[in-house]
């Protein structure tokens, strides 16, 4: 197995390896972390309305733990579909507003399994560059023509349509909110060329479920589109604070999945404490408004202290905001100085991004403060001038 060793070393070389860190959560501090002795300022969570510590959450888990167990035994097919997954799935049916929903494991089985299951041979997926890597092995798994359109680059879309009108069925895919640049899906001119050219629309919501729309059902929802998207999925790991995904859509397109998606059917089902855990977290995303209503001011008093210092932070306006430096290991370099000065906050390297893309991606929380944003940003700052990101 020499070929690994040369292979590992060419990555460490170009500042590519990545290794895992243990983070542990800090009791009653849900937006903090401890990195070894270090308590600090958890900038890299998905748990964006800081619902993984929620005493009610935390309760009924516990409580279907120890009456139902701890696994649930076998796929749904077989014997691990308990009463709870229905009940869920009809919440989040009314919620989403469609005829039948479907939950899944999370949100990379969701993806790599739907696509797979919609398209094949002889059929075209049009997906964003930057749409999440579950996408793309969904459409490498499917077999299906992989048709990559620039980043939300309609008139590029548009070319690809054209080219593969003859195909036998189209699909249509995109991250509502990009995970690594926080920006939007252009959802309006989708829905038209999807309509246009008789395509299927699937949107990934995973990055704004729970935080846009008025109950937080997605940027669909927000911009009054929800019944343009034939295939709404999104994930319950991080708005939610839980785990699992979810797919939305017509009785017709549910009843296909429970045949065709591979994953729901050779796969065992969630632990029914991660239902009850998911079924709680759906009342709360809806009820606590104030949640969704923190985290955009958070978000935007954030994105404006970095602006005004002078960073690249791209164009989105989520609580995901990238702060683009470029290099490899200047991202490391950043990252390890913000660290130094009690804040995690991680770099993201290719081929997560693309190349010369490198950055240190900041995600924010409802549970953080204008106070604590705004000291972070003043380390931030600091650094950005100290490791020439910025100049002075
Ligand atoms: N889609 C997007 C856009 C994501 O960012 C992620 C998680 N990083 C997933 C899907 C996968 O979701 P999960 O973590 O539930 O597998």
């Amino acid at each position: 197995m020499i070929w690994m060793e040369n292979e590992l070393k060419l990555m460490a070389d170009a500042s590519l390896e990545r290794s895992l860190h243990i983070s542990s959560p800090v009791s009653g501090s849900p937006g903090y972390t401890l990195r070894g002795e270090q308590v600090l300022l958890n900038l890299s969570s998905n748990d964006y309305l800081g619902l993984s510590q929620h005493p009610a959450i935390l309760e009924v888990m516990r409580e279907a733990l120890l009456t139902e167990g701890a696994g649930s035994g076998a796929s749904r097919h077989v014997t691990g579909n308990r009463a709870s997954y229905s009940r869920l799935e009809e919440a989040l049916a009314d919620w989403q507003n469609c005829e039948a929903a479907l939950v899944l494991a999370n949100g990379y089985m969701a993806n790599s399994g739907v696509i797979s299951a919609l398209v094949g041979r002889g059929d075209v997926v049009f997906s964003d560059q930057l749409n999440h890597a579950s996408i793309v092995d969904g459409i490498v798994l499917s077999r299906a023509e992989h048709a990559r359109y620039r980043h939300n680059d309609m008139e590029h879309l548009r070319t690809l349509l054209d080219k593969y009108r003859d195909k036998r069925r189209k699909l249509i895919v995109t991250d509502a909110v990009f995970s690594m640049d926080g920006d939007q899906a252009p959802l309006r001119e989708l829905a038209a060329l999807k309509r246009e050219y008789g395509a299927m629309l699937m949107m990934d919501e995973a990055h704004s479920g729970g935080i846009y729309g008025g109950r937080g059902e997605g940027l669909s929802h927000e911009l009054g589109l929800q019944d343009d998207v034939d295939i709404h999925m999104g994930t319950f790991s991080k708005s939610f604070g839980v785990y699992g995904a979810y797919i939305c859509g017509s009785r017709m397109l549910i009843r296909w999945l429970v045949n065709k998606a591979r994953p729901l059917i050779y796969s065992t089902a969630l632990p029914p404490s991660i239902v009850a855990g998911i079924t709680k977290a759906l009342v709360l995303v809806q009820e606590e408004h104030w949640r969704r209503e923190r985290l955009c001011a958070a978000s935007r008093l954030f994105r404006s202290l970095l602006c005004d210092a002078g960073f690249n932070i791209g164009a989105g306006d989520s609580p995901i905001v990238p702060l683009i430096v470029g290099d490899n290991d200047l991202a490391l370099r950043f990252s390890r100085a913000l660290e130094e000065e009690g804040i995690l906050a991680v770099a993201i390297r290719p081929p997560t991004v693309p190349d010369g893309t490198a950055r240190i991606r900041f995600s924010l929380s409802a549970v953080h403060s204008d106070k604590e944003l705004t000291h972070a940003a003043v380390r931030i700052h600091n650094i950005g001038l100290r490791l020439g990101v910025l100049r002075s």
